[in-house]
C-alpha cells in the first residue's frame, strides 16, 4: 500500500498508530508531542512514565488512550547540528525503528509527523526527503498504508529553483482560458483532507454494447431480419455498431499491462513506483474497461517512465489529455520533458503549486 502525504493534525486521525516526535524523558514537550498528550489524556503520560525513557534514533509504543488511534509509536529523532553529526542516519532510524513497531503490532495504516523538523531543527526539505525516501523503501517490502502528516505550507516546499523552473515553464506555455477553467480540483478542497482522487469503475461497456446489439428478442428475429431480399435497416445499423466497437482501441488497463511487460517490470514494482494502492491495481487488472482517474493514469506513466507522447497516448486511452491551459498537466510535462520520473519529488512540486497529488 502507498506512501500519503497529507496536512492534518495527527492527532485527529483514525488511523491504527500514530508517531510522536518525543524527546528522550518521553515525559511529554512541546510541538508535536505536547499536542498527542493532551489529546490522549492522562493516560498517555501514566504509561509513558513506565518505559523509561528512549534513546534518539529508537521507537516505543503506548497505547492511544483518548486519541481516535489504537497506538502511538514515540520516537526521538536527532537534534540539528549541521548535518555532519551522523542527523541523517538517526532520522533514518527513528522511521525505520517506528515502522518495525508497527508492523510488529499488526499495525495496517500509521502516520508520522516530520520528526525533528520542529524545535529539533531539521531543515524541512531535508526531514521530508528522509521521511519519503526511509518509507518508500520499508514499503516495497512491506504493505501498509503510511502517512507523512505535514502541519503547515513550509513543511512541504520544493527547493527554490525548481520552484522557480517550473514556475517559468507553466509561465511560457499556459494558454489564458475562460477562469472557471483554470480553476483547479485542488481549490475546490478542503485544506485539511486527504488529497488523492477516488477510482470509478463503470460497468463493463462491451457487455452491454454487446446486449444491445443482440437483445433476446431481437436475437429471435435474428433469420428473419437476415432473409435475402427483406433488408432491416435497423439491424444494418446496430450490426455496424458493434463492427465499430469490435475494432475498439486496446483499452487503458491493456496498455498498461502491455506496457509493463515491455519494460521487464513486474506488477509490484510498477504500482509501488506509481504510489498505487494494491487493490486498487487489482481492479485495474481485472477489467479490462476500468477508468483510472487522471492522477491514476499519470502515475503509471510515471512509473513506466514514458515519453511525453508515450504518456499522451495511455492518458488518451483512460479518455484524458494533458493541456496548456492546466498548472497540472503543465507540470506534468516539465518533469516528463526533463526525464524526471520520481513520483515523490513530482507530488512535492504538485503540492507546492497547489495541484492535485498523483496516485493514491
Ligand atoms: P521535533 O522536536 O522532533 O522537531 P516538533 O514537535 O517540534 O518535533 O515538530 C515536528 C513537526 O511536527 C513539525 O514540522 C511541526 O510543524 C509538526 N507538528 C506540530 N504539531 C503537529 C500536529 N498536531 N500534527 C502534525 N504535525 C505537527
Amino acid at each position: 500500500m502507498p506512501l500519503k502525504i497529507i496536512r492534518n493534525d495527527i492527532t485527529k486521525l483514525t488511523c491504527d498508530a500514530i508517531v510522536n516526535a518525543a524527546n528522550p524523558t518521553l515525559l511529554g514537550g512541546g510541538g508535536v508531542d505536547g499536542a498527542i498528550h493532551k489529546a490522549a489524556g492522562k493516560g498517555l503520560l501514566l504509561e509513558c512514565m513506565k518505559l523509561g525513557g528512549c534513546k534518539t534514533g529508537q521507537a516505543k509504543i503506548t497505547g492511544g488512550h483518548q486519541l481516535p488511534c489504537k497506538y502511538v509509536i514515540h520516537t526521538v529523532g536527532p537534534k540539528w547540528r549541521g548535518g555532519t553529526n551522523g542527523e541523517r542516519e538517526l532520522l533514518e532510524s527513528c522511521y525505520r525503528e517506528s515502522l518495525r513497531l508497527a508492523l510488529e503490532y499488526d499495525c495496517s495504516s500509521v502516520a508520522f509527523p516530520l520528526i525533528s523538523s520542529g524545535v529539533y531543527g531539521y531543515p524541512k526539505d531535508q526531514a521530508l526527503k528522509v521521511a519519503v525516501d526511509s518509507i518508500t523503501t520499508f514499503l516495497l517490502e512491506h504493505d501498509m498504508l503510511v502517512y507523512i502528516v505535514v502541519f503547515d505550507k513550509a513543511s512541504f516546499q520544493i527547493g527554490e529553483k525548481l520552484f522557480a523552473d517550473i514556475a517559468a515553464f507553466i509561465d511560457d506555455r499556459y494558454v489564458a482560458m475562460d477562469p472557471i477553467f483554470r480553476q483547479t480540483r485542488r481549490d475546490e478542497c478542503d485544506e485539511s483532507t486527504v488529497l488523492y482522487s477516488a477510482e470509478t469503475v463503470l460497468p463493463d461497456e462491451a457487455d452491454q454494447a454487446d446486449q444491445a446489439v443482440f437483445p433476446p428478442d431481437f436475437a429471435a428475429e435474428e433469420s428473419k431480419a437476415a432473409a435475402p431480399g427483406s433488408p432491416d435497416l435497423k439491424r444494418v445499423s446496430l450490426l455496424s455498431l458493434k463492427d465499430v466497437l469490435n475494432q475498439e482501441e486496446e483499452s487503458f488497463s491493456q496498455a498498461l499491462l502491455r506496457k509493463i511487460d515491455e519494460k521487464g517490470m513486474t506488477d509490484s514494482q510498477c504500482y509501488k513506483k506509481a504510489n498505487v494502492d494494491r487493490k486498487l491495481f487489482s481492479k485495474i487488472r481485472s477489467n479490462i474497461n476500468y477508468h483510472p482517474s487522471k492522477t491514476t493514469a499519470i502515475a503509471f506513466a510515471i512509473a513506466l517512465e514514458l515519453s511525453l507522447d508515450e504518456t499522451k497516448d495511455l492518458l488518451q486511452k483512460a479518455g484524458f489529455a494533458l493541456s496548456h491551459s492546466n498548472k497540472f498537466d503543465l507540470i506534468i510535462e516539465y518533469f516528463i520533458s526533463s526525464g524526471n520520473y520520481n513520483i515523490f519529488e513530482i507530488n512535492e512540486a504538485l503540492f507546492a503549486f497547489d495541484q492535485e497529488l498523483l496516485g493514491v
